[in-house]
């Protein structure tokens, strides 16, 4: 079978290699989609993100669907020829993070695409039955991959403890951004702001159910000043620091910011000052824990739309081609 190696920044070649084999718990897969994450970019332009780094070949991709064309001698859930999404990560299950239920955490997850774990740029994948899910037929295997990234945004708001009514401000309109802003109004946000450099995500923002959309990049309309000190929640999913000082602008007195966009550094101007005078609550959100079946349930009811973020679609022979596309054109697409 074949498999896209990133061999060096910026380059990757097919690879003929060996079917995997089979343990009793696992079942073959036959990939049908791959969503391209900003991380497997940054990965493919400059080889590492913070202390992962790409030291040998590795097949990227982590957000995979496909079907089932084998199974291991102990596999009683799925049958052959059933589709399935595939959650990316594989907890120890023994630590006291999995214990505990944040298997997110455990410092011995082996999630695909992350060196040195493959991920699912590749024709064929043996993976275990717990983490493949069966997927309803009327998700196509494109909205079926993008079952990952829907499983960021309803982690990031759980994270962020939405009420309903909640007035939440969402800083960047990529693919998290977009869900996040779909799973906010499903947990009952009244009113939503969403920012971006991007003129294209945000109107897919405001399609979405965005109250009001703001080109931070641009003279600033009034309606921003609204949400200033006004948010109970900010969700910070763009990847700059600016986003991070704007999340301390709009949230409010006691309010809540939840970051899940990896930042350039970890050295940030924060006024703790700040955090004790306003009583304000500083959240990471990392991945995402027992939300793939909640994910396929609100893809599936139409709740959350994951066809719209779906901009373009390249085979994987020409993933090289994709990488690049995606490379050039940050701000004209939303998902490939
Ligand atoms: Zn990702
Ligand atoms: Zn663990």
């Amino acid at each position: 079978m074949k498999g896209m190696y990133l061999v060096k920044p910026g380059v990757i070649v097919s690879k003929d290699v060996p079917l995997p084999s089979l343990t009793p718990n696992e079942v073959l897969i036959k990939v049908k989609a791959v969503g391209i994450c900003g991380s497997d970019i940054e990965y493919f332009k400059s080889g590492r993100i913070g202390n992962f780094v790409v030291e040998s070949p590795l097949i990227l991709g982590h957000e995979v669907s496909g079907e089932v064309v084998d199974i291991g001698r102990d596999v009683t859930s799925l049958r052959i020829g059933d589709r399935v999404a595939l959650e990316p990560g594989i907890p120890c299950g023994k630590c006291v993070f999995c214990r505990s239920g944040r298997y997110n955490l455990c410092p011995d997850i082996r999630f695909m695409g992350t060196p040195p774990i493959d991920g699912a740029f590749r024709e064929y994948i043996a993976y275990p039955e717990t983490f493949t899910y069966k997927i309803p037929d009327d998700l196509s295997f494109e909205e079926a991959a993008l079952l990952e990234p829907v499983s960021v945004g309803i982690h990031a708001t759980r994270r962020a403890d939405i009420q309903p009514g909640d007035v939440v401000a969402i800083l960047g309109a990529g693919p998290i951004g977009l869900v996040t802003l779909q799973a906010a109004r499903i947990k009952g946000a009244a009113d939503i702001l969403v920012t971006d450099l991007a003129d294209y995500r945000l109107e897919i923002a405001k399609a979405l159910g965005a109250t009001n959309v703001v080109n931070v990049g641009k003279k600033n309309p009034s309606c921003l000043t609204d949400y200033l000190k006004a948010c109970d929640v900010v969700i910070q999913t763009a990847t700059g620091l600016e986003a991070l000082a704007q999340s301390f602008q709009f949230v409010k007195r006691g309010g809540r910011i939840v970051l899940v966009g990896h930042l350039p550094s970890s050295q940030v101007p924060i006024d703790p000052n700040l955090l004790i005078v306003e009583e304000l609550n500083l959240f990471g959100s990392f991945r995402y824990v027992n939300t793939f079946p909640i994910a396929i349930k609100l893809v599936s009811a139409k709740l959350i739309n994951t066809k719209i973020l779906i901009s373009k679609t390249f085979s994987l022979a020409d993933l090289q081609m994709a990488f690049k596309y995606a490379l050039e054109n940050s701000h004209n697409y939303i998902k490939i």
